[in-house]
């Protein structure tokens, strides 16, 4: 039983590290909590609660976490200390360890939280860790937020089934699983009556959806098509073997599909995208790149590549480096490999030195830049529709056009509420940070 009487006046503050889908579901805990009364601490304000919603994708972020929570416990003292997120289903006891933290919620047992605080705030005697092992890893919390920005994210599909050799997220977040057609539509149908004109389908592996309900990644998108009042959808990231031509054709002729991708490559040399358990090779990527220019001349495609694997030797890294210079993508996430434990990347000999990383991911974002810097330069003087995001206090409006080009209005605009506005632009020169064009004229 809950005692939802607890929860009132209490206050609460969030963290949250790591990806997208992170971030909607601590938007989902704290839109839980603050319709139980709970509100978000403000300034200097002590809470009572703290959340704290990690990820472990390298060591680099385990550390970060542990900082983060070291943190939340000294600047809030008296607060009931919850962890959850990939780290804390991956590393329960470490940082059940650390001092100030109360409980520690894995992928399974984060959907009752408020059970939990309940028990905790009735003076229950609770266990501290509450985590099952991977493969019982079932329940699927759905979240639907949006943040603090104009677009929202809508979970459609969780863990994954793939066991990549160097990534840890199956073991985190459980095998493949997804929320039904009909209830994500009822969930975009709600965005649409809260106003809300873009959405975001976010999930670990989204091209896989229908593991749990036999449906197709596709019907889904033909269904929220459908829903009146949202003019703009995104993709996440999608794998390449996923991304069938159907779908692209799809979001082609669709109105709201927007011409953007997000596609994980990792590697251009054939020989590291084996060793690292992928399921395709650089020409069927070659060829997804391709059939999208040619359905969508002017889309925006963003790439993840994964630098220094195990594996990865000088001629393997110049494969991969000429690969993304002779395709038509738009920009790169660079990431450097990291030594997760447990994955089977680990049993691979050959080792890439530090600073060997180092110089490859700089290489490639500076082959990024040029890359970004091109399409954006071959959009001046062109005309747009931006949606516009809220404008932080002084600053003045910004936005993104269907394609994903970041454009920012003048300050003589401040004043104008264009706050979630879909507006017609004519597209200047880049603006002094050169990370946006600037819009030249609104059409009325
Ligand atoms: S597809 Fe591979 S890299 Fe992506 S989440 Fe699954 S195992 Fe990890």
């Amino acid at each position: 039983m809950i005692d939802y009487s607890l929860f009132h006046s209490k206050k609460a503050a969030y963290y949250t590290l790591g990806c997208k889908l992170n971030f909607a579901e601590t938007s989902t805990f704290a839109e839980m909590l603050t319709e139980l009364g709970v509100t978000t601490v403000s300034g200097d304000e002590k809470a009572d609660i703290c959340l704290i919603n990690t990820c472990s994708v390298t060591d680099v972020a385990d550390h970060k976490c542990r900082q983060q929570i070291n943190k939340m416990v000294r600047n809030h003292p008296d607060a009931f200390v919850v962890v959850t997120g990939c780290y804390a289903q991956l590393s329960a006891e470490r940082i059940a360890s650390l001092k100030g933290v109360d409980l520690v919620l894995g992928a399974n047992e984060k959907a009752n939280l408020i059970q939990f605080l309940s028990d905790a705030w009735s003076g229950a005697d609770t266990e501290k860790i509450h985590r099952v092992k991977t493969k019982e890893i079932r329940s699927f919390s759905p979240s639907c937020s949006k943040g603090n920005r104009t677009r929202f994210f809508l979970k459609v599909q969780d863990g994954c089934d793939y066991f990549c050799t160097y990534c840890t997220i199956p073991y985190a977040r459980g095998n493949s699983r997804n929320a039904d057609i009909a209830s994500l539509v009822k969930q975009a149908e709600e965005v649409a009556q809260k106003g809300g004109k873009e959405i975001v389908i976010t999930g670990v592996n989204i091209g896989d959806f229908g593991k749990t309900t036999g449906e197709q990644f596709l019907d889904l998108l033909r269904a929220l098509d459908q829903v009146e009042g949202i003019e703009r959808y995104r993709i996440s990231s999608i794998e390449p073997n996923l991304l069938t031509d159907e779908i692209i054709d799809f979001c082609a002729s669709s109105k709201a599909f927007m011409p953007h991708f997000h596609i994980p490559l990792q590697s251009g040399s054939n020989e590291v995208l084996k060793l690292m358990h992928r399921r395709y090779d650089k020409e069927l990527f070659k060829h997804k790149v391709e059939y999208i220019r040619e359905k969508m001349p002017r889309a925006f495609i963003g790439v993840d590549v994964m630098v220094g694997c195990r594996g990865e030797t000088d001629e393997c890294f110049e494969e991969c480096y000429n690969f993304l210079k002779g395709i038509d993508v738009q920009q790169l996430h660079v990431f450097p490999y990291s030594e997760r434990p447990g994955t089977a990347a680990l049993k691979i000999p050959y080792i890439v030195a530090e600073k060997t990383k180092k110089e490859r991911s700089q290489r490639l974002l500076e082959l990024s830049d040029e890359k970004l810097h091109a399409f954006y330069e071959k959009h001046i003087g062109k005309e747009a529709v931006v949606l516009v995001e809220k404008a932080s206090k002084g600053l003045a409006y910004h936005g993104f056009t269907e394609n994903y080009i970041r454009v920012e209005f003048p300050k003589a605009l401040s004043n104008v509420c264009f706050d979630n506005s879909l507006v017609s632009v004519h597209l200047g020169e880049f603006n002094s940070k050169h990370d946006a064009l600037k819009v030249e004229t609104v059409k009325q």
